[in-house]
């Protein structure tokens, strides 16, 4: 078994309770200056963290799952990268594989779910400001949480408040904010409250307080099953039908939705047209779900087109 030098001092600096992952490592990167940086973040094969717009990033399967771990690696994702959520999304097969090719490829960009980088600015760090009150009373310095970094995660659970983002510049990582320091909350924007925000949200708690993952997993199926009787699908040769006014409406409100979520001035009308976010594409019972804030939303406009209906 290859002993990696990150393990002596995970044991020296141990992670804190719901820290995210990514920050945990930055911040001990922090802490051990003057270690060789090759040497410490050789588990990963490089000594960047990458970008972090993915649900499931590489540094931290590398880290998760490298030989030397002490903890099982999916419940420390589970605790620490929100996994109980987003892993849900993605059929347990399909995810060893993606584990085995990323470990395999330090150079490998591979996402679990492909409309990842797409929707990297709707991944910014958030925060909530009281909690990191609260955290330099207890520690002397507030870190990251993991479930606030879930991209449909807009609120403070404790604090029953919008969580503050901040965007990190192009140029820099997470290594240079290994803490929400002074200059972050500065920079910070807080979210504003939105019926959206707070439906996508309460959606995303549901997952993450459920029993297990293939409780989601049913769930998910069953959402599915939903979805495809509220768009009055039909079945033709083994295919599922959609009428081209309601794949058109839904390409409206997904892009609408989603500029809605962003703060900058993206538009997602293209996105929003490419065949992994097609309706039938997602209602599909064995096709992977392209991302889970897109599934969560076809839920909202199956939901929205049923009251219509009734009304
Ligand atoms: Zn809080």
């Amino acid at each position: 078994m290859q002993a990696h030098l990150i393990s002596f001092f995970e044991h020296q600096v141990p992670m804190l309770p719901e820290e995210y992952l990514p920050g945990y490592l930055a911040r001990l990167f922090e802490m051990t200056k003057g270690v060789n940086a090759r040497q410490l973040m050789s588990f990963n094969g490089s000594t960047q963290l990458g970008k972090l717009h993915q649900l499931f990033p590489r540094v931290a399967s590398c880290f998760a799952y490298r030989e030397s771990a002490s903890e099982c690696g999916d419940t420390l994702l589970e605790r620490h990268l929100g996994a109980r959520f987003w892993l849900s999304f993605v059929p347990e097969d399909d995810y060893r594989e993606h584990i085995e090719q990323i470990m395999s490829r330090p150079k490998s960009k591979r996402s679990v779910f492909c409309g990842e980088e797409t929707l990297n600015s709707l991944k910014p760090m958030k925060f909530c400001s009281e909690c990191r009150n609260n955290d330099i009373k207890r520690y002397g310095a507030s870190f990251w949480r993991a479930n606030q970094q879930l991209t449909s995660i807009f609120y403070c659970d404790e604090h029953n408040k919008p969580l503050n983002t901040f965007k990190i510049d192009n140029k820099l990582s997470l290594k240079n904010y290994p803490v929400i320091n002074d200059e972050v909350l500065e920079a910070s924007i807080p979210l504003s409250d939105a019926p959206l925000l707070r439906w996508l949200h309460d959606e995303t708690t549901v997952f993450l307080s459920a029993m297990s993952i293939e409780d989601n997993r049913y769930e998910i199926s069953r959402i599915k099953w939903f979805i495809t009787r509220a768009l009055g699908t039909k079945q033709s040769g083994g295919k599922l039908i959609i009428t081209r006014s309601i794949n058109q409406d839904w390409r409206s409100f997904l892009a609408m939705s989603l500029s809605q979520l962003c703060m900058s001035e993206t538009s997602y009308i293209d996105f929003a047209d490419r065949s992994m976010n097609s309706l039938t594409r997602l209602i599909a019972q064995d096709a992977p779900v392209s991302h889970p804030l897109i599934f969560l939303l076809a839920k909202k406009y199956a939901q929205e087109l049923t009251l219509r209906k009734i009304i």
